[in-house]
């Protein structure tokens, strides 16, 4: 069902293999037409140069990872991360990405207050969202797994997100990472709820049974115990029109030949999803 043309390649999946350069170029000699690099390879090849190889290569850029770590102190430390958030939706715009996905961030250093984390979050998303709207890049909340809560991102399900923004209004929108919601009960109502125009992006990778690394283990689509085929589903039949991106981390797979971990996500896609 998801064919070579609606598959993307988010640029995590073979990093410590290639450079932003070699992954254009393994996107080309596979057929991949769409790609999610992240800010540090930018920033290593350039941004103007970035910007001209992936428009040289026709390469639908689907997001920019990543912007967020919103909830830092207020006075100077806020104004130094709205101001890098803010260089982050330029860098998105200058690319042409659809969107710019965000980590959020988790509980602020020595705290416990959760709900003044969600609030930061909140404050810097309405603060941010009038460059977003100016820039034509729509920002990407993401939600990850609740065992990210304190160090990477308090914002846990799609509901929270979707509340976000409702409160924040356009400019925002979503991500659907399935290895961070695949367990949410509530999650084919929330996929519904955020529709076509709030559904930004869909990451997948799979859950592995057991999972050895919270953050290094993903597995490779069809590998794990999450119904793919089923979330996909629920996409499509909101109205979501966009990529099926690939996104693994994974020590396992970073060792692998990158030439092969893109061939075997193109046969997985085809047949698991
Ligand atoms: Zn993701």
């Amino acid at each position: 069902m998801a064919d070579v043309h609606r598959i993307s390649l988010n640029t995590a999946t073979v990093r410590e293999q290639w450079t932003l350069s070699q992954a254009i170029e393994g996107c080309q000699r596979h057929g991949i037409r769409a790609i999610t690099p992240w800010r540090n390879q930018v920033a290593e090849m350039g941004l103007a140069q970035a910007a001209r190889r992936l428009s040289d290569a026709q390469l639908q850029v689907t997001g920019l990872c990543s912007g967020g770590l919103f909830t830092v102190p207020g006075g100077q430390r806020w104004n130094t991360m709205i101001d890098d958030n803010r260089r982050a939706i330029e860098e998105a715009a200058t690319l042409g990405a659809d969107c710019l996905i965000l980590v959020v961030g988790g509980l602020m250093p020595g705290s416990t207050d959760l709900e003044s984390a969600r609030g930061l979050v909140e404050d810097a998303l309405h603060e941010l969202a009038p460059y977003a709207r100016q820039a034509g890049v729509p920002l990407a909340i993401e939600p990850l797994h609740p065992m990210y809560a304190a160090d990477r991102a308090c914002i846990n399900t799609l509901g929270q997100a979707n509340d976000l923004c409702d409160r924040v209004g356009d400019g925002v929108g979503v991500v659907v990472d399935v290895y961070h919601v695949w367990w949410d009960p509530n999650l084919q109502s929330e996929i519904s709820r955020a529709g076509k125009d709030q559904l930004l992006a869909f990451h997948l990778s799979d859950w592995l049974v057991p999972t050895t690394h919270l953050a290094l283990d993903r597995g490779m689509i069809g590998d794990g115990v999450i119904d793919l085929p089923g979330i996909s589903r629920w996409m499509t039949d909101s109205g979501y029109e966009g990529y099926f991106e690939v996104e693994l981390f994974s020590t396992r797979w970073w060792q692998r030949d990158p030439d092969e971990v893109l061939t075997t996500i193109l046969t997985r896609m085809n047949n698991a999803i």
